[in-house]
């Protein structure tokens, strides 16, 4: 399959789109911050035009009764779209967080679910080498819990790509069937990253993962999970950040405790969105340790599940 133009085609959208335009020209002058709780980069990013999706209302009766902004007959006049396999289409963000932030939907309207389309996220990974792709489970961060989307941002912006790279965080927990598995720790959020050149045996893997959490939250339509996906010469890298809760308790906190943040992928994996300046500025290293333990689960936690999913794989027929 052919790589879409991509750069003509965010240059196209920005140049006959007035609001993406905008939107763009803003980011480059947005207040960011850092802070290393616990030795940890975070980047706050002060981003005022993220306040639709981060404060999205995803409960049922709130999805029921808006119109779904990415359905193809609700996208804007301006909004373009490009075709790609498995029936999904790119969308340029008209909310960027990165310099290049695309919105990948399907062009039906189905559930955010990611079971079946594991091996949509790897082919995208490998369509566009030079970004990051991304899923924000239905209780995870997605404001279109009800359309199955991922997102793409530019390599090189998330504090995870290089912390992975250095290494520092994970441990080589094993190396089953050409996948590679190594659970993060002391990171502040919990991660499992898997590696491989085959996207089979990655799939297969992933669902034992699923397996996995699915046994610990057996009521929920899919466990909850943000993932980010890359390629990378030969091989591609996927991040699994299972998920406790949905937002912090400071989400629904009135008066001086409350903040409005709604973790997902992009934020736990270390560049922390915050639409108002009163939470930008008052975020601090506690905080964060504070905001991403209510989300996340414990570093042991991420070694049961890995230890538990290992067996799984062990015992499965075919792998
Ligand atoms: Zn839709």
């Amino acid at each position: 399959m052919p790589h879409p133009p991509l750069p003509e085609f965010l240059h196209q959208q920005l140049s006959s789109w007035p609001l993406a335009h905008y939107n763009y020209q803003a980011l480059q002058q947005i207040r960011r911050r850092t802070l290393t709780p616990a030795g940890v980069t975070v980047h706050l990013q002060y981003n005022p035009h993220r306040i639709a999706s981060t404060a999205a209302k995803v409960d049922a009766s709130s999805i029921q009764a808006r119109r779904c902004f990415l359905c193809p007959d609700n996208l804007p006049l301006e909004q373009k779209r490009l075709s790609l396999p498995d029936g999904f289409q790119l969308l340029v963000n008209p909310y960027p967080i990165f310099d290049q932030h695309l919105t990948i939907p399907t062009l039906t309207h189905e559930p955010q679910r990611i079971a079946h389309s594991f091996a949509s996220i790897l082919g995208l990974a490998k369509m566009f080498p030079e970004m990051v792709i991304f899923y924000n489970g239905p209780r995870c961060g997605a404001s279109a819990p009800d359309h199955l989307h991922f997102q793409a941002g530019n390599k090189g912006f998330l504090p995870l790509e290089a912390d992975y790279r250095i290494g520092q965080w994970t441990l080589l927990s094993e190396n089953i069937h050409e996948v590679t598995i190594r659970p993060w720790q002391g990171y502040l959020r919990g991660i499992i990253s898997m590696e491989s050149h085959c996207p089979k045996k990655l799939a297969h893997l992933f669902h034992c993962f699923c397996n996995t959490l699915k046994a610990r939250q057996p009521d929920l339509e899919e466990p909850m999970m943000n993932l980010l996906c890359h390629y990378d010469t030969d091989r591609w890298v996927v991040h699994i950040l299972p998920r406790t809760a949905h937002r912090p308790r400071q989400y629904e906190a009135t008066g001086s405790e409350q903040m409005v943040i709604s973790p997902a992928s992009v934020d736990l994996a270390g560049v922390v969105i915050l639409p108002r300046e009163e939470d930008f500025m008052k975020m601090t290293e506690e905080l964060l340790i504070d905001i991403f333990k209510q989300v996340s689960p414990d570093d042991q936690t991420i070694i049961d599940i890995v230890q538990t999913t290992i067996e799984r794989c062990r015992t499965t027929s075919g792998f």
